[in-house]
């Protein structure tokens, strides 16, 4: 049985006894105790704020409220903090006539920032949180984004998303972090951190902090073809070793909820996947808090409607995002309830999850933690904490010639369609669910790009104009051409392929600026790396800025010059995923692979990407990973170079070793026999080199394969005498269809 799970092969985690404390768990079966079955059903049951008032209530005591991507309070989609929390307390006083006493638990997708508010801080959505690799950052995002949120009169958040998105035509990629499962599994911690602090037994936390969401268990981000909802068609050692990464330290962590996935695995709905969500979520990941399910995704499994689906509580879905479907939802399940389709061991479970969940937010008991501070929303503090995301997002993938930074003095033309576009730098998921109707209105206290970048300019005495189009009388010294992706959001982002879709022309702007020897900046907008050949030739400089959010200043802090024309700060970013040379997905040989990177200090490729078919190591500063796609060659070489003596050099691949023994100085290129990886492919493996040193090399030491090089001469002459030093490689390599191959390495951790 190809969906078989084995829960053992899982890593084992639990839920911070906090979650479970004694005191906690007596105070939630006394409350228990004293329910109706009906109002047990109405806790695992969840509306949109859109088709429910607080009247309905009285009559429906539902356990919980969200306020979806598209859905505003009272039809107001632009409503202001102190509305959501009038309406959040509307809800609360209804519901804690209704329920028991037991207030509803109110939901948002707070994804980039609280990012359906107006006035709002609105962070680089995930993926350029991924390329600053910074797990501190994260966690100070996380906070002021639960800062936010509560200030709203919210305690829940439906993020972060946890994803490890592996075919890029995916429309929600940029929602993921990386392509490295080990720093989304870092990050999975921090943001959860951040959202909710540490949990205390017996303590509420803070009024400061909100509920995290850990999703979409599991596999969303490895559907075949990228297909959003789709199906991830892999083995269970591959679920595990890529996708399942964020969980155990989420829950560790103490992430209160767990949202399933619309995909599924081997075809099987994670809605309905008893085994992953019991067995193992439940079970060997320990997860005591609560299993929410995804809009209406309970209506996908086979047998279920939207309206009735015992087998998704069944399964171990604790609470039915049921948005438009609850009072349908509701009667069904409580009949389920009743004739014991769904047994009463279940529901408890459940009821037990979400009380929990209730008591650690300080929404039971007679003193219930008062959320909704509106002045906390878009503090100075978050502003500038926004500015520093930004700033350490943007990746500089070309600067021929210097042509970044803008010196002092400068004359700028500011073009392209995203020059002044708030709608095109914060992408989906920013005040409606698709975030097509965004304007620099909504977000008063935040800067486009292009208005910053001339602000800058201006500050350090140059001058600047913001032209779309491009026109200028005047010739400009340099151009800054900012373009990219449309915004959209899930489904609607959906591709079929990476090429870049220039939908406002930008490619002739580009091509007439550089038929007049104009130079030219492209600051590129999008939520997953493109084939972006021809922008990129017609480009002297080429800055990945991803989707940015509301401080468009933090673009302008790396791209303008100081009044002493040296930078104000350096680039920091790195590729969370590799860069296509074509417009094919997988990417199969990228143009830079992930962790890939130019900076100020040092403006030329750290280490070349072989043009080769080979596993390449690529030297870059600060990378945790690199992503590099191509066939293994067969047999392969391993290039050494060095000004020392004699080496001895053993490549070990897992058990298989082999060794090479060279003398001599200068280059040396070793042939070795074929490698057959065929079975580590599957899983990833380590390389080691091992070296024998006689005598310390005076100079660099470089070692590669392929075409790249690092020098790992500062390593040896710090290891005293006659040594053997292990060189650790972890290289991740996957099969594709086509036998094409995926080698992740990390040279810096050698
Ligand atoms: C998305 C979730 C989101 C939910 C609520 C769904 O369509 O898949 O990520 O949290 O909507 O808006």
């Amino acid at each position: 049985d190809s969906a078989a799970v084995h829960p053992a092969a899982w890593p084992a985690a639990r839920s911070p006894e906090a979650l479970t404390d004694p005191s906690t768990e007596a105070r939630i079966a006394d409350i228990m105790a004293r329910m109706t079955l009906e109002q047990k059903v109405g806790q695992m049951i969840q509306a949109d704020i859109s088709t429910i008032t607080p009247a309905d209530l009285a009559q429906f005591p539902l356990g919980s409220i969200l306020a979806g991507g598209n859905s505003g309070p009272y039809g107001d989609e632009r409503a202001d903090g102190a509305t959501w929390a009038r309406l959040v307390a509307e809800f609360r006083a209804a519901s804690r006539q209704s329920g028991q006493g037991i207030p509803i638990l109110f939901g948002v997708d707070a994804v980039h920032g609280h990012s359906n508010l107006p006035g709002a801080t609105i962070f680089p959505h995930n993926i350029g949180l991924g390329a600053a690799n910074d797990p501190d950052l994260i966690e100070r995002i996380g906070a002021a984004t639960a800062d936010e949120v509560a200030a709203s009169g919210i305690e829940w958040t439906f993020a972060p998303t946890l994803a490890v998105p592996q075919d890029l035509r995916w429309g929600r990629s940029y929602e993921g972090y990386a392509a490295d499962p080990a720093l989304v599994a870092r990050y999975a911690r921090a943001m959860t951190l951040g959202l909710q602090g540490h949990l205390t037994p017996g303590q509420p936390i803070p009024a400061n902090r909100v509920a995290a969401t850990a999703k979409h268990w599991l596999a969303d981000g490895g559907t075949a073809g990228g297909v959003d909802q789709g199906n991830a068609a892999m083995p269970e050692r591959r679920l595990i070793a890529i996708h399942a990464q964020g969980y155990p330290p989420a829950i560790e962590a103490g992430t209160l909820t767990v949202m399933a996935s619309f995909s599924s695995w081997q075809g099987v709905k994670n809605h309905g996947n008893r085994a992953l969500l019991t067995d193992v979520l439940k079970g060997r990941t320990g997860f005591a808090g609560l299993v929410v399910g995804d809009w209406n995704g309970h209506g996908q499994l086979p047998g279920c409607t939207i309206t009735d689906c015992p087998a998704t509580f069944n399964a171990g879905l604790d609470l039915a995002m049921a948005p438009d479907s609850w009072k349908g939802l509701f009667a069904s399940t409580l009949s389920a309830a009743r004739n014991g389709t769904i047994p009463q061991a279940r529901i408890d479970d459940a009821v037990r999850r979400i009380l929990r969940v209730k008591a650690k937010l300080g929404l039971l008991g007679p003193d219930p933690v008062e959320r909704g501070n509106p002045q906390r929303i878009g503090t100075p503090e978050h502003l500038a904490l926004a500015r520093e995301a930004v700033a350490k997002s943007l990746v500089l993938l070309k600067n021929e010639g210097g042509v970044l930074p803008l010196r002092p003095g400068a004359r700028v033309l500011v073009a392209g369609p995203a020059a002044d576009n708030m709608a095109m730098q914060a992408g989906g998921w920013t005040i409606t669910w698709q975030g097509t109707d965004t304007t620099a209105a909504d977000f008063p206290q935040g800067q486009t790009i292009g208005r910053a970048i001339a602000e800058a300019v201006r500050q350090s005495g140059g001058e600047a104009v913001i032209a779309r189009d491009g026109a200028w009388t005047q010739r400009p010294d340099v151009a800054v051409v900012v373009y990219g992706e449309h915004p959209y959001a899930e489904f609607q982002g959906d591709v079929a392929d990476l090429a870049f879709r220039d939908l406002d022309g930008t490619q002739a702007l580009l091509a007439r600026l550089k038929a007049q020897s104009i130079k030219v900046v492209s600051v590129f907008l999008s939520g997953r790396p493109l084939f972006t050949g021809p922008q990129m030739n017609a480009s002297d400089a080429f800055v990945a800025a991803w989707l940015p959010g509301s401080q468009g200043a933090g673009v302008a802090d790396l791209l303008v010059a100081g009044k002493d024309g040296r930078p104000r700060a350096d680039f920091n970013g790195r590729l969370p995923f590799p860069w296509p040379r074509d417009a094919r997905s997988p990417v199969a040989r990228p143009l830079f692979p992930a962790g890939y990177g130019l900076t100020y200090a040092r403006s030329a490729k750290v280490g070349p990407v072989n043009e080769d078919p080979g596993i390449d190591l690529v030297a870059a500063a600060n990378a945790d990973t690199y992503l590099v796609r191509g066939a293994v060659p067969s047999p392969w070489r391993l290039n050494a170079e060095a000004t020392v003596a004699t080496r001895t050099v053993d490549l070990t691949a897992q058990e298989d070793a082999r060794q090479f023994i060279w003398s001599g100085t200068g280059t040396v290129a070793i042939d070795g026999p074929a490698v057959n990886l065929t079975r580590e492919l599957d899983e990833g493996f380590v390389l080691r080199l091992r070296w024998k040193i006689d005598a310390a090399p005076s100079g660099a030491f470089n070692v590669g394969l392929g075409g790249g090089r690092i020098d790992i001469g500062p390593q040896l002459r710090s290891a005293p005498g006659d040594k053997v030093i292990d060189t650790l490689i972890p290289l991740y390599c996957f099969k594709q269809a086509g036998a094409d191959l995926t080698a992740v390495s990390n040279p810096l951790r050698m």
